[in-house]
C-alpha cells in the first residue's frame, strides 16, 4: 500500500495543474468525486477503480502511437509500451488461465468486433480471404472482392436475446453486429426465467450458426458454459463468451468448473471496468489457434492502442491476482443475494426469483410501475439504478418493466449484507410509495409518476447516512 498521504497529494496536485489551464475541468473532476461519494450506486456495470489504476492512466503513455503488437510495431520507440502491454497480457493470462490475451481493445464493443473478425477470418471458407491474409492482396480481382464481401456478410450468429439479458453487440439491430450477421436469439424459459439449454440446442441445430455467443448484461444466474460448448460443437459453431459483466467473478474464482467460460470457450471477450474493477476498456482471451487473428485487431478493427489504459489494465489485473480480490468477488455475490432476499421478503418480484451472481432484476410491474418510472423515483430518492427489460417485456426497450441492480460498486466501498437489507428496505419503500401517472387524455403514462417528496427526502437522507460509514476513496482528501 502507498501511504494515505501519497494518494491525496497525487490527486490534489493533478487538480492544481489542470486548474491552472481550465479551472472548469478541474471543478468537474472534483465534483464527480463528490457526487460519486454521495450516491448509492447500484448500477450493475459500474465500479470504483483503485487510485493506482486511475493514476496509471494520466501520463505520457497517452502520447504514444503503438499500432502493431509487442515487439512488432509500426512505430518507433515503443519499448515502454511493450513493457506495459506485455505485463497486462501476462497478468490476464495468469489470472484467467488463458492461452492468449489481447489487451488493446478500447471497450467491450471493440473487443467483440475484434473477436467477430477473428472468428470470420478463421472460419469463413473464402479463398480470396486466404490470399488477402497471405498478403497477395494485389492479386485479387474485383470478382474476388465481391465474393469475399458476400461470404463475410452472410454468416450466422446465435446469441441471447436482448430482453432476456443479452447485449446489443450479440447481433441486434441498433449495433453493427446486427447488420454484419444473420442473427437468431435464444431466450429464457417463460416460467423459470432460466436459460433452457435444450431449447438453445434445438435452435442451434436448426439455424447452424457460425458463432454461438454466451454471456449477458442482465441475467441474474450462472450460465453453464460446458453445456453451451457441447451445443456449439454439435453444430460446428465457434463458441464465444462475452463475460463483460461477470469477469470479476471469474477472476475471483466464484465462477469455476462449468461456470468458468475460459476453459470452455474458443474465444472470450470482456470489459475491464465492470466487476473486474479496472480502467474503462476491453480485452480478448482466446485459444492458441485464434491468437494470430485476434492480434490483427489493430489495424483490422482498432486504431492505435491506448497505452495509458493498457498500463492501467496491467495495474488492475495485478490487483485482481491478489487473494483479497477473491474475497471481494465472494462478497459481491453475498451482497447481491442479501439484497435480492431482502427485496423478495418485502414482496418484490425478481426475474428468476433471486440471483447467483452480482445482479438482480426487479420486475416493477408488481408495483404497478414501468422501469422508467421506477428508475426516476429511485433517483429522486438518492438511489442510482438503471431501467432494464424483463423477458417478453410488455413495455418495450425504452420504458421497460424492470430495474437492474448490482453490487460490485457498493461492495468495493465496503458495504456488507446488513447494509444490503437496509437498501432493500429503502428500494421497497420508494417503489411501493410511487404511483403511475396519467396522460392528459386519461390513459396510463409510462413515464409520469408521483412520489411524495417527503418520502424521497427521507430515503435520500437514509441512503446518505448509510454511506457515511463507508467512505469512498478514504485516502483521497481534496480539501
Ligand atoms: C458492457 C457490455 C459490453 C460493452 O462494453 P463497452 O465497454 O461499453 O463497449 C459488451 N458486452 C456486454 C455483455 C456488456 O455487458
Amino acid at each position: 500500500m502507498s501511504s494515505p498521504n501519497a494518494e491525496s497529494t497525487a490527486f490534489r496536485s493533478a487538480l492544481e495543474v489542470i486548474r491552472a489551464v481550465e479551472p472548469r475541468v478541474a471543478g468537474a473532476i472534483a465534483a464527480e468525486l463528490a457526487d460519486q461519494r454521495e450516491s448509492l450506486k447500484l448500477i450493475a456495470s459500474e465500479n470504483y477503480a483503485s487510485p493506482a489504476t486511475l493514476l496509471a492512466m494520466g501520463n505520457w503513455f497517452s502520447d504514444k502511437y503503438a499500432e502493431g503488437t509487442v515487439g512488432r510495431r509500426f512505430y518507433a520507440g515503443c519499448q515502454n509500451v511493450d513493457t506495459v502491454e506485455a505485463l497486462a497480457a501476462e497478468h490476464a493470462r495468469e489470472l484467467f488461465g488463458a492461452a492468449h490475451a489481447y489487451v488493446q481493445p478500447h471497450s467491450g464493443i471493440d473487443a467483440n468486433l475484434v473477436a467477430f473478425w477473428a472468428v470470420l477470418a478463421d472460419r469463413v471458407e473464402a479463398p480470396a480471404l486466404r490470399r488477402a491474409q497471405a498478403r497477395q492482396v494485389n492479386d485479387l480481382t474485383e470478382a474476388d472482392w465481391f465474393a469475399l464481401r458476400r461470404e463475410l456478410g452472410n454468416q450466422r450468429m446465435l446469441g441471447m436475446s436482448l430482453d432476456a439479458g443479452g447485449h446489443l453487440t450479440h447481433g441486434f439491430r441498433p449495433n453493427i453486429s446486427g447488420k454484419m450477421f444473420d442473427q437468431r436469439s435464444y431466450g429464457t424459459d417463460p416460467v423459470t426465467g432460466l436459460i433452457d439449454y435444450d431449447k438453445v440446442a434445438e435452435i442451434a441445430r436448426e439455424f447452424k450458426p457460425l458463432i454461438l455467443v454466451g454471456g449477458y448484461s442482465a441475467y441474474p444466474r450462472k450460465v453453464n458454459f460446458r453445456i453451451l460448448r457441447e451445443i456449439a460443437d454439435s453444430v460446428g459453431a465457434t463458441f464465444m463468451v462475452d463475460m463483460a459483466h461477470f469477469a470479476g467473478l471469474v477472476a475471483g474464482k466464484v465462477f469455476t468448473g462449468d461456470f468458468d467460460p475460459v476453459p470452455h470457450a474458443h474465444i472470450v471477450t470482456t470489459t475491464t471496468h465492470k466487476s473486474l474493477r479496472g480502467p474503462r476498456g476491453g480485452m480478448v482471451l482466446c485459444q492458441p489457434e485464434l491468437a494470430e487473428q485476434v492480434d490483427r485487431g489493430c489495424p483490422m478493427v482498432l486504431g492505435g492502442p491506448l497505452p495509458h489504459v493498457m498500463a492501467a489494465k496491467a495495474v488492475a489485473l495485478a490487483e485482481a491476482r491478489r487473494p483479497d480480490f477473491a474475497d471481494y468477488a465472494q462478497r459481491i455475490v453475498a451482497n447481491a443475494q442479501a439484497l435480492a432476499e431482502g427485496l423478495v421478503r418485502r414482496g418484490a418480484r425478481l426475474v428468476t426469483g433471486g440471483t447467483d451472481n452480482h445482479l438482480a432484476i426487479i420486475d416493477v410491474t408488481s408495483y404497478g410501475l414501468t422501469g422508467r418510472q421506477a428508475e426516476q423515483a429511485l433517483l429522486d430518492s438518492g438511489i442510482v439504478t438503471n431501467r432494464n427489460s424483463v423477458p417478453q417485456d410488455p413495455n418495450g426497450a425504452w420504458y421497460t418493466s424492470g430495474i437492474r441492480i448490482g453490487t460490485p460498486a457498493l461492495t468495493t466501498r465496503g458495504l456488507g449484507t446488513g447494509e444490503m437489507d437496509t437498501i432493500a428496505e429503502l428500494i421497497h419503500t420508494v417503489l411501493s410509495r410511487t404511483t403511475a401517472g396519467a396522460n392528459p387524455d386519461g390513459t396510463a403514462s409510462k413515464a409520469k409518476y408521483a412520489l411524495d417528496p417527503a418520502v424521497a427526502d427521507k430515503v435520500s437522507r437514509q441512503a446518505s447516512e448509510l454511506l457515511t460509514g463507508f467512505p469512498l476513496y478514504p485516502n483521497v482528501d481534496l480539501t
